[in-house]
């Protein structure tokens, strides 16, 4: 029996492997931070085999609550991804998997690798409108890489989506790509009806030395990039400093930026309620994006979310609340689950890598909605 996470996202120490009925492993914590969540190993065992898994020292993770009603995910082929019925006892998540195959993966969201970002980036680079940009070099020196996808024109509502500041939260960029190719799909009515009006700036991967460490929620020294959109630093937040620093040359007429939530099981959106110049105009196009896209799918809801920020008590460090506040625009941060969408629970698969991508087409029949009037 062999464990290993030397791969790209891999995080795990095994503490105990000396039978299968008995493999206790413990998540480590994100460079020079306290945070730990994220896992990605690989199990190379004894076909037919049950083996007993489990995961310690959770009470102290990032998201205690994420592990209630969470089950693991696994893969044989690292494309098709699975749930494993998982139990949670307040600190030990442990699971029975008996393999089909000597070698099985499991992961606490579908990965999505450094090198797939780069196929994403360099096949979209190859559409007619969309042009990649560099805006900076990460401290591990990993790009930070844009996608401008339509024809800019001064006229034109410049919108900016960004994803995986919390690098752990990958969903995020499965959503982000699909978004990405329903723009780049010259047969799309929504996409061609859109670029007619808008420039779309997509920064699909935020943190990828994060990412690529198996953080959680920074990048490679410790820093949690949502929280450093007030005063962000070469040393230790230069991928905001890019994206802002573009977002100002730039400017900003609408701003998605996209996460998952370990806790909460539904797909939810967070406003700018709380920022000083929250405007019956800025109210107005959170609402027309809600209705739209309550409209387009049932897999969105608005009922259960973050508590609302009471006025001018925004947290102006997070960028959604940042970005509205500095360019008076709407700007929401999107959340997904780890889990699953309780509205629509699926136990085979919970929340999935289809399921993203399907929002993230969903989301542009939200912007259309809103498009006209952004400015
Ligand atoms: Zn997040």
């Amino acid at each position: 029996m062999q464990i290993s996470s030397q791969f790209d996202s891999g995080n795990i120490t095994v503490l105990e492997a000396t039978s299968p009925q008995n493999i206790k492993l413990t998540i480590n914590k994100d460079n020079q931070s306290n945070y730990y969540q994220w896992f990605h190993f690989r199990l190379f065992g004894e076909v037919f085999e049950p083996h007993s898994i489990t995961i310690s020292e959770l009470a102290k993770s990032a998201y205690p609550q994420g592990w209630k009603d969470y089950n693991v995910l696994a893969s044989y082929d690292r494309q098709h991804w699975f749930r494993v019925p998982s139990e949670f006892d307040g600190d030990n998540l442990t699971f029975t998997f008996t393999p089909e195959q000597p070698s099985v993966y499991f992961a606490y969201f579908i990965p999505y690798s450094y090198e797939r970002h780069l196929d994403l980036i360099h096949d979209a680079q190859m559409a007619l409108f969309c042009e990649h940009r560099l805006l900076g070099e990460t401290l591990d020196g990993r790009d930070i890489n844009m996608l401008v996808i339509g024809e800019e024109t001064p006229a034109k509502k410049k919108i900016w989506v960004t994803a995986r500041q919390h690098p752990g939260e990958t969903m995020a960029e499965w959503c982000t790509e699909a978004l990405i190719y329903r723009l780049l799909d010259e047969q799309d009515g929504v996409a061609r009806a859109l670029l007619k009006e808008a420039v779309f700036y997509v920064v699909p991967n935020m943190n990828p030395d994060g990412a690529v460490r198996g953080h959680l929620r920074t990048n490679a020294v410790g820093t949690n990039l949502n929280r450093e959109w007030a005063a962000p630093s070469a040393e230790k937040s230069p991928e905001v400093l890019y994206v802002l620093q573009a977002m100002s040359d730039i400017g900003v007429d609408m701003y998605l930026d996209i996460h998952g939530d370990e806790a909460l099981p539904y797909n939810f959106v967070a406003g700018s309620e709380g920022i000083p110049g929250y405007s019956p105009r800025l109210k107005q196009l959170e609402d027309t994006f809600k209705a739209a896209l309550l409209a387009a799918t049932p897999e969105f809801q608005d009922e259960y979310g973050y508590p609302k920020d009471k006025p001018g008590e925004a947290n102006l460090t997070v960028a959604s609340n940042a970005v509205a506040h500095k360019f008076d625009c709407l700007a929401y941060t999107l959340e997904m689950p780890f889990k699953d969408n309780n509205n629509l629970p699926d136990p085979v698969y919970g929340w999935s890598v289809q399921r993203c991508r399907q929002l993230g087409e969903d989301l542009l029949i939200a912007v259309r909605a809103v498009v006209s009037t952004l400015r």
